[in-house]
C-alpha cells in the first residue's frame, strides 16, 4: 500500500465550498473496518452538488466526495470480507458524513460494501454506479405495482442523464415501449440507440400541470420533479404508477390529488442511499441481468481525477449526456 496517496478534499472556508486535489496518507482516513484501493469512481448529480457547494450534501468538512466506489479489498479486520475481494458501494453517507470514493484509498464499514457482480468489471459497476442502480431500483418499484410491458408505453423524464439513461436502456430491453422526454432534441439518435420508441421535447411535460390530463403512460420513471412530475401523475394511465427519484428540475410537487382518488395511480416514492442490503442486492442481480453491457459502454465516457470538479459544474449544468467514470487506481 502507498504511504501517500491522492484525493479530492472539499473544504469549506468561510462559508466559500473548494475542491481540490490532496496527498492524504492512510491515518488521514475514517474509521472503518475495510480498507479499499479504489480503482474507480464515478460522477453523479449529487456528486456535482458536494463537489461545487451548490447545495448541502456535505455534512462534514473537509470532506472528500464521491458518493460511489469500486476497488479490491486491501486489508479487512471483518471477517466478511478479505483482501483481494472485489467490491463496490453505492451511498451509505458517502461524501456527506463518511469520506467518498475521489480518492485512492477508503476506509469503510464492512456492511456498506457490495461484492462486485461478475458480469461487471470496477468500471462498468461505476458507469452503473448510483444512478444505474438507482433506475433499477425505480423498474423493481414499477413492476411491484404491476406495471407490466402490455398495460402501455412508460415516460422517463430526463432521459439523456445518468438515471435517465440506464432507466430507458433497462426498460426497452424488459419489452416495454419507452418514451424518452429530454431538453436535448440532438440526443435523439443516442436514445434511439438505447431502446428509446420516441421521444418527446421536455416543454410538453414542463408547464403548469392540469389537475387530470389525457392518459398517455403505463408508469413512469421520473428524474425532474416539480411540474413535470405532476405533468406526468396527471397523464397517468388508470391504476398506473410513477417512480419519482429526482429533482433536476426542482423539489416542489404543484400537482392535484385528482389523479390518485380518480385514476387510482401510484407515486413511488425512491431512495437510494440508505436502501436496506437486501433490496440492493436484488438490484444488482437484475442489473446484471437486465442491463445490455453494450448499450452501458454507448452511455459512458471516462474521466481522470483531476477533471472531477469541471465534471461538476457540467452535471448541474444539464452538459453531462448518459454517464461519467473516473479512473482512479491501477
Ligand atoms: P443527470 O444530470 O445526469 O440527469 C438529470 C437530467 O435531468 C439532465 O440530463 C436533463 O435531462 C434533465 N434536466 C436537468 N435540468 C432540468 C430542468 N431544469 N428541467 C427539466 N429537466 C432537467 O443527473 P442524474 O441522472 O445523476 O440524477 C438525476 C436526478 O435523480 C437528480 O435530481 C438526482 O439528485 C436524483 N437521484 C436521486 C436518487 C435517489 O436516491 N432518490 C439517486 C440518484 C439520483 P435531458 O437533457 O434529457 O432533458
Amino acid at each position: 500500500m502507498k504511504d501517500r496517496f491522492r484525493a479530492i478534499m472539499v473544504r469549506n472556508d468561510g462559508g466559500t465550498t473548494r475542491a481540490g486535489l490532496e496527498e492524504l496518507s492512510l491515518p488521514d482516513l475514517m474509521d472503518g473496518d475495510v480498507v479499499v484501493a479504489v480503482s474507480h469512481s464515478t460522477v453523479n448529480y449529487k456528486d456535482g452538488l458536494a463537489v461545487t457547494g451548490r447545495a448541502p450534501v456535505v455534512r462534514k468538512f473537509p470532506m472528500i466526495p464521491g458518493i460511489d466506489l469500486a476497488g479490491t479489498v486491501e486489508t479487512s479486520s471483518n471477517p466478511k470480507f478479505k483482501p483481494g475481494d472485489k467490491v463496490l458501494i453505492n451511498g451509505y453517507g458517502l461524501s456527506e458524513n463518511h469520506f467518498g470514493g475521489y480518492s485512492e484509498f477508503a476506509r469503510v464499514n464492512a456492511d456498506w460494501l457490495v461484492p462486485l457482480p461478475a458480469a461487471f468489471s470496477p468500471a462498468e459497476a461505476m458507469a452503473i454506479g448510483t444512478a444505474g442502480y438507482t433506475a433499477m431500483l425505480c423498474v423493481l418499484a414499477l413492476e411491484d405495482a404491476h406495471v407490466t410491458p402490455d398495460k402501455g408505453p412508460v415516460v422517463v423524464t430526463g432521459a439523456a442523464g445518468g438515471v435517465g439513461s440506464v432507466a430507458v436502456a433497462l426498460l426497452a430491453r424488459l419489452g416495454y415501449r419507452v418514451v424518452a422526454s429530454t431538453g436535448r432534441p440532438e440526443e435523439e439518435a443516442y436514445l434511439k440507440g438505447l431502446g428509446a420508441a420516441e421521444i418527446i421535447p421536455r416543454t410538453e411535460l414542463s408547464g403548469a400541470a392540469k389537475p387530470l390530463a389525457k392518459e398517455r403512460w403505463a408508469g413512469a420513471v421520473d428524474t425532474v420533479g416539480s411540474s413535470t412530475l405532476a405533468n406526468v401523475i396527471a397523464s397517468l394511465s388508470y391504476g398506473g404508477a410513477v417512480a419519482a427519484c429526482g429533482l433536476a428540475g426542482g423539489m416542489d410537487l404543484p400537482a392535484s390529488v385528482a389523479p390518485f382518488i380518480l385514476r387510482g395511480v401510484s407515486l413511488l416514492g425512491i431512495e437510494s442511499v440508505y436502501m436496506p442490503m437486501t433490496r440492493r442486492l436484488q438490484a444488482w442481480q437484475r442489473l446484471a441481468r437486465d442491463l445490455d453491457v453494450k448499450a452501458l459502454a454507448a452511455m459512458t465516457q471516462m474521466i481522470s481525477l483531476k477533471d472531477v470538479p469541471k465534471a461538476a459544474e457540467d452535471i448541474l449544468a444539464g452538459r453531462i449526456r448518459g454517464r461519467l467514470v473516473v479512473e482512479i487506481g491501477p
